[in-house]
């Protein structure tokens, strides 16, 4: 029970206390610090950016810069907040009387703003500042902004308001204009992985490069889900982290086979791409995930033609290399038309009942496609097609018309598709089914007017043939 109780709350024991623990946000931390330095303080705050990447957490941290008074009691407000003041206590512990926090997606009305405007009036009880932190702030109701509006126009000099929001758009641009926003940016898996090593080390954790990977990367950017993935595998790994062992409590499939997967889709190995299927089908795995993964695989490759490096591609080197090999037995080509019927399957999957049959039609059409290769490469093979059979006919109808000559001069029929002189010219060579003795066709002729008649039909099969040892 104690070993469980060491690991849980790893997102709340290494939740941001300071400024410089907020990971990634550079931007946000240089402003911020700026700010305080030079006593410029904003009266507004709007934190966006998508769930998870520490929009309250910012928020508590500048409430409590603001008020914190330090140890000794008496210290300015600081960015790096003792945490042990009873400002400090008090805000970490959400019970501080003059820092209120308002979930804007449960009070949404004129009313609940109201409340807190007039609440706002009256000076701090105990605190620096009296400071508003309203989450998901985009979802007041017009009437709401308009009551916020006034205050923000002329806020009293106690007040602060920190909102927070994931759909910055919905927010008004007024009420925009009066706030400093920062943009609170998703985590790289650079950023996140060396996060969780990080703390792997301090809870001594061992680890794998590739067992980081895969949660840094399952929590799109997100530091608290990493966490709590991290969390998860530390219970099911006991303590030494497993690739497999993750792998299979994401209800991921093991990332080497579905590139193996994919490999066989783009090299037209329809007998081992349904092996593989099968296997990750009958061990379990989430359709709509085997799908996400895929989709993924063929953005990566597609996205590896553009962009070489590893970091932004969000890749490590071993899959740099899996990529580059799909991209050799593919090409854009091919990877768009993959990517189309992916994104067209992910809709039809959402649909349809029969995944397992949805998913196998999608694999044969993947496989359909790739079997006839990309256009261009389609028009070539058919006119190699169309050019060989040509040959062949030519070659047996020339046959025909010499076999009965004999002796003297020889001719050599060569094609002169793109040459210049007649020494350029390469011996005529037939794409298929020929023997390679039979690829350079050497006529004897007995006179000169037979000659005559069998450079005509030998013209008349190949009207560009030149003859060999004569000149022009
Ligand atoms: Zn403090």
């Amino acid at each position: 029970m104690d070993k469980i109780n060491n690991y849980i709350n790893l997102s709340r024991k290494y939740r941001p206390l300071i400024i410089d623990d907020l990971i990634g946000q550079d931007h946000l931390v240089q402003t911020l610090q700026n700010g305080f330095l030079l006593n410029r303080i904003a009266h507004a705050f709007m934190l966006t950016g998508v769930r998870g990447v520490g929009k309250t957490t910012t928020a508590r941290i500048i409430a409590k810069a603001l008020n914190c008074i330090g140890i000794d009691g008496v210290s300015p407000m600081t960015l790096t907040p003792c945490g042990k003041c009873e400002h400090c206590v008090a805000i970490m512990n959400d019970n501080h009387m003059d820092v209120v926090e308002m979930d804007a997606a449960s009070k949404t009305g004129v009313d609940d703003v109201r409340e807190i405007i007039e609440n706002g009036k009256y000076k701090p009880i105990s605190a620096r500042y009296k400071v508003f932190i309203i989450d998901e702030v985009h979802m007041l109701s017009k009437n709401a902004f308009n009551a916020l509006l006034k205050t923000l126009e002329e806020p009293p000099e106690h007040l602060k308001f920190i909102f927070a929001t994931t759909e910055i758009r919905k927010v008004p641009i007024t009420v925009l204009s009066r706030c400093q926003r920062f943009d609170l940016k998703r985590l790289s898996i650079l950023d996140l992985s060396n996060h969780l090593k990080n703390i792997c080390q301090k809870e001594e954790i061992t680890f794998d490069e590739e067992s980081i990977f895969i949660l840094a990367k399952s929590a799109q950017g997100s530091v608290r889900d990493s966490l709590s993935l991290l969390d998860q595998a530390i219970i099911s790994c006991d303590k030494n982290l497993e690739k497999n062992k993750i792998t299979e409590m994401l209800g991921q499939g093991n990332q080497e086979e579905i590139y193996q997967l994919f490999l066989n889709l783009v090299t037209n190995n329809g007998q081992l791409v349904f092996d593989i299927f099968n296997n990750q089908y009958n061990k379990g795995l989430e359709l709509e995930i085997l799908l996400e993964d895929l989709m993924n695989i063929c953005h990566k490759a597609m996205s590896l033609y553009f962009i070489q490096d590893t970091n932004i591609l969000d890749i490590t080197d071993s899959e740099k290399q899996k990529l580059l090999e799909i991209q050799q037995h593919s090409g854009s080509s091919i990877l768009l038309s993959i990517w189309q019927i992916l994104l067209k399957g992910s809709k039809e999957l959402k649909d349809n009942h029969n995944s397992y049959a949805v998913f196998s039609m999608l694999l044969s059409k993947i496989l359909l496609v790739t079997e006839l290769g990309d256009v261009a490469n389609l028009l070539h093979r058919a006119s190699n097609l169309v050019e060989s059979n040509q040959h062949l006919n030519n070659a047996n109808a020339l046959q025909e018309k010499i076999s009965p000559i004999q002796e003297n001069k020889t001719i050599k029929v060569v094609d002169v598709k793109e040459s210049e002189t007649i020494d350029d010219i390469p011996p005529w060579e037939p794409q298929t089914n020929l023997a390679p003795q039979e690829s350079v066709v050497t006529v004897d002729v007995v006179n000169d007017t037979l000659q005559d008649t069998i450079k005509k039909d030998v013209l008349n099969v190949f009207p560009q043939a030149k003859f060999i040892g004569e000149d022009d």
